[in-house]
């Protein structure tokens, strides 16, 4: 236990005359007395001796332990004289913060009956008091202002034996006390007649130590005041980290951190070295406060100081501002090579090999400034190209080594320089250095397309028409020709028309047509090609305008007609969803039909248009005059629930659970109250509560079921805490798996697995109870979802989209384990909903419970997997514990189990426990039904053919 343990005071010594036993010496003991002194500051308190003041027949004695080294003790062993009320009382002990003390007290007590002639008088018990004050020095404390802690038994009571022995039996008990309304308290001891001697108190709390956990420093925390609480701390990061998300952590009642929650990262700069951040050394850098540690400089980069962020590149390296830093510093790429070129009229196809060097990086790419002149004679090296020149697939940064040039002038040089460059070209100011050239000349060629033709006037017979002389006219354009034609002639027949000038006039026209034209330029190297076409019409009298009714008239069917198509295409969608939606579930049902042939599967009661017609068909009617009830056992969600007796005509009386419906129900309740009954209703296993029936046909409307004496689980493992073997517990949870694989069976989901919903009967067996909530899911999914859902019971995925499956019946059933084995606790303690989900979501899991089998806390973890996949089917874990309950070997604890289950070989060659019948076993509990506890039921005949009918028989069987 990592729990540190703050102490206040220390001892009492020296054994009374009469023992003279062997003494274990525990403390130096400085003073006890009457005279109240100063106490002092509390840390010298803390761990300073005791101040005892004595009372009536306490006396202190002083006398030799077994290595004759003086002791003192308080005694007192007034045995023989009735009513005997002797105090022994403390001085202050201030609680310096503490909210829960625990007393540890070493003594030894003297056997009443090996003093003769004490008996009656004679008591083997004192009590242990205590008494909150502010008041340091009170000097007289009423006893009524003493509250009992505990009556204090021994453990080890000597005799005259071992007192002439000199043996030592000497007892330790701790006992622990909320003191949480004042500045300190008083112990007081009073003894009622027993022969006793004190031989040292101790007084100590508890506290969480101060712990470093996901880089955050956690304070010394003083555990709470209860035994169950929690204390919740922030953390504050370490030096030079920073927070990743707020750290937490919960500080439990045995002084033990919990459920760690978020945490710090350590800065850029500096890593983890066990809980602090520290400095990276020179030649390693880390970039960000997520990476996980230090890392070595990439290569070509070196980092000359600790702490460094980044690596410097060595000189003639350089990083792009986009290069992570993980990256080895690199050069810019040298020339291209091998630069090739072929003209083609007006175009140039240039290619190349990629550089030689790409220094280190694979981001080369090529660009090509072309440096161009418009005259057949020398290069005029320092004028870029005309925007008009056309570059594919592009001018700046390709990956290719080919480009085509084309729309250059015609004969005209040009040098065109290609450049090679990468991400770090820029930064190393690198330019021509890695460029290469090449300077070709254009051949002649024609002048380019016209590329628009406006029509300036039109008249019933003529067009005027006007252009823009062509973008590359590649020389003097000598004419320009105009061909057209009536478009419905299409080309067949055409007429062609050719002027000096950009404009014509298109005369003799047929009205009221559609012509296309084209145009070209002609200049000494030839026609250049055709433009593209442009229609234009010649003009007509005025069209007659449509009447305005009947445009509207036009367009309100239009719209009408446009909607009411819109409507039935909508009405067509939404029929095929439904009726794939249907033939879906359908399909799933069979399907599912299919999967488990044979298996019954759970109907759904509200799929019943009439809940009365679900009730009949899964439920009994019960006639109200056979029921008769007897008392209040509980308060359920619809009124309350009565335990009575049901005696229907020709069987035995029995005891019953009846669960009734408040006056004033809603229809909604009704139908609400009666689902379950109609759930319940379909169910016919020993782990299921069974359902006897209903009433219906007066009022109040009853559920009854059968009676569970023990109530519900939760509420009677509290009550028994640590009263189980171990083989107990996995019996019970057996009968839990068992149920819930019946259920999965019958492909329901419960959605509320959780101990308080598992009743108990006398046979201590188990029964899955609640219907109720799949029932308040679907009804409303809202509300259900932000306030009904038990967020502590259910799984993550059924939490955040409501994917509830059998798996997530198994995360639940994960938890129940848990609420068993630990005799109810409450799971996360008193954590907040919010941060259950947020430490579920970041792989927090409940830890074993006190004394758990490692291989049931292996289970629960199973079925907390994130994947829902991944964990074990209600199958699987009965199988697991059924070997379990097999094998209790395997169950064994670290320590402190109760030692009562035993193996014992059976005359069929199979293993039968017969120890594990419970503790609180009710007379009539048959060898059967404890062999069906257990899952053994099979082995009922080879016993009862033996002879072992009673479990009296059962536990006289030995091994052979
Ligand atoms: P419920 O409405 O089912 O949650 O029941 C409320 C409380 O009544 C439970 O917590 C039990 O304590 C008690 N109870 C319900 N059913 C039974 C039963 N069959 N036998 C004994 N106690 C029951």
């Amino acid at each position: 236990m990592n729990a540190a343990l703050r102490l206040f005071s220390s001892t009492l010594e020296d054994a009374p005359q009469y023992l003279k036993p062997v003494w274990v010496r525990i403390y130096v003991f400085t003073f006890f007395s009457c005279i109240y002194e100063a106490i002092g500051d509390i840390s010298k308190y803390r761990n300073a001796n005791l101040n005892v003041c004595l009372h009536f027949q306490w006396e202190e004695v002083s006398i030799m332990d077994e290595k004759n080294i003086p002791i003192r003790t308080y005694q007192v062993c007034n045995v023989l004289e009735p009513s005997q009320n002797n105090w022994l009382r403390t001085d202050w002990i201030p609680r310096s913060g503490a909210q829960r003390v625990y007393v540890e007290v070493k003594f030894t007590l003297r056997d009443c009956n090996s003093l003769p002639g004490v008996t009656g008088t004679c008591k083997e018990t004192f009590n242990l008091y205590y008494h909150e004050s502010n008041d340091d020095r009170e000097s007289y404390i009423k006893e009524s202002s003493f509250i009992k802690v505990d009556t204090v038994a021994a453990d080890e009571s000597f005799t005259q034996v071992d007192v002439g022995d000199r043996i030592m039996k000497l007892n330790t008990e701790v006992r622990d006390v909320k003191v949480t309304t004042r500045k300190g308290f008083y112990l007081a001891f009073q003894d009622v007649g027993a022969c006793i001697a004190l031989v040292s108190v101790r007084v100590f709390y508890k506290t969480c130590p101060l712990t470093i956990r996901n880089l955050a420093t956690f304070p010394d925390t003083v555990t709470g005041a209860d035994t169950s609480s929690l204390v919740e701390v922030r953390g504050s990061c370490v030096n030079q980290s920073e927070e990743r998300e707020e750290p937490k952590m919960y500080c439990g009642a045995d002084g033990e951190w919990l459920v760690p929650i978020g945490g710090c990262l350590c800065n850029p700069g500096y890593e983890d070295k066990g809980g602090a951040c520290k400095a990276c050394t020179a030649g390693f850098y880390k970039a960000k406060s997520s990476d996980v540690g230090c890392s070595k400089c990439p290569p070509h980069s070196h980092s000359l100081r600790d702490g460094a962020t980044v690596c410097d590149c060595h000189s003639g390296y350089y990083r792009a501002d986009t290069d992570p830093p993980a990256m080895a510093c690199t050069q810019p790429p040298s020339a291209p090579q091998q630069l090739i070129s072929v003209v083609n009229k007006t175009s140039v196809v240039l290619e190349w090999s990629p550089p030689r060097r790409l220094g280190g990086r694979s981001d080369t790419s090529y660009k090509y400034p072309r440096l161009g002149s418009d005259s057949g004679s020398g290069s005029q090296l320092c004028l870029p190209c005309g925007s008009d020149v056309v570059f594919s697939p592009g001018q700046t940064d390709l990956k290719a080594t080919r480009v085509v040039v084309s729309e250059l002038r015609a004969h005209t040089h040009y040098t065109f320089i290609v450049q090679a460059g990468n991400g770090v070209s820029q930064i190393s100011g690198a330019g021509t250095a890695q460029s290469v050239s090449v300077t070709v000349t254009t051949n002649q060629a024609a002048p380019s397309p016209v590329s628009s033709i406006q029509a300036t006037d039109v008249t019933r017979h003529s067009l005027s028409l006007s252009w823009q002389q062509p973008d590359r006219p590649n020389g003097v354009i000598l004419e320009y020709e105009v061909k057209f034609y009536e478009k419905d002639q299409r080309e067949r027949s055409y007429r062609i028309m050719r002027t000096f000038s950009r404009s014509v006039d298109v005369t003799g026209l047929n009205p009221l047509t559609v012509y296309v034209f084209h145009v070209r330029a002609r200049t000494a190297a030839g026609y250049g090609e055709f433009s593209a076409s442009f229609e234009f019409s010649t003009n007509s009298d005025p069209f007659p305008l449509i009447g305005e009714g009947v445009n509207s008239a036009f367009l309100l069917l239009s719209v009408s007609g446009v909607g009411i198509l819109l409507l039935i295409s909508a009405a067509v969608f939404i029929i095929s969803r439904r009726r794939s939606k249907y033939s879906k579930t359908k399909q799933d049902s069979e399907e599912e039909k299919h999967l488990n042939p044979g298996v019954k599967i759970y109907v759904d009661p509200f799929t019943y248009e009439d809940p009365d017609q679900a009730i009949h068909e899964f439920a009994k009617e019960i006639d109200v005059s056979s029921i008769h009830i007897e008392r209040v056992i509980g308060m359920g969600e619809f009124g309350e629930v009565c335990s009575g007796r049901l005696r229907l005509q020709g069987k035995r009386e029995i005891y019953v659970a009846i669960k009734s419906l408040k006056a004033g129900y809603s229809d909604k309740q009704r139908r609400d109250f009666l689902s379950e009954a109609s759930i319940m209703g379909q169910f016919d296993h020993p782990n299921i509560i069974r359902l006897e029936g209903v009433v219906t046909r007066c009022k109040p409307l009853m559920i009854i079921t059968e009676y569970m004496e023990n109530g519900s689980l939760d509420a009677f493992l509290r009550k028994h805490d640590g009263q189980f073997t171990v083989i107990q517990l996995v019996g019970m949870l057996r009968g839990i798996a068992s149920g819930m694989k019946y259920l999965s069976d019958m492909s329901y989901v419960h959605r509320d697995l959780a101990a308080r919903n598992i009743l108990v009967n006398s046979n201590l067996v188990c029964k899955v109870s609640d219907f109720g909530l799949s029932r308040v899911l679907e009804d409303d999914p809202e509300a259900a979802y932000t306030t009904r859902i038990p967020i502590r019971w259910t799984a993550p995925e059924a939490i955040a989209y409501r994917k509830f499956t059998t798996a997530s019946d198994v995360w639940s059933y994960g938890i129940v384990m848990w609420e068993v084995v630990s005799y109810g606790e409450r799971p996360y303690w008193d954590m907040n909903n919010q941060d259950v989900i947020k430490a579920i979501e970041e792989g927090y899991r409940l830890p074993a419970p006190m004394d758990c089998p490692v291989v049931l806390h292996q289970l629960m973890l199973d079925c907390w997997e994130r994947e829902r996949a991944e964990r074990p089917t209600f199958s699987q874990i009965l199988n697991m514990l059924d070997k379990l309950i097999r094998n209790p070997g395997t169950l064994r604890r670290t320590g402190g189990e109760r030692p009562t289950a035993t193996m014992l070989e059976s005359g069929v060659g199979s293993e039968v426990c017969v120890s594990v019948v419970p503790e609180v076993c009710m007379p009539e509990w048959s060898v059967c039904e404890w062999l069906q506890s257990i899952g053994l039921e099979r082995y009922r005949d080879t016993l009862a053919a033996a002879g072992y009918t009673s479990l009296d028989s059962l536990l006289a069987l030995t091994h052979q």
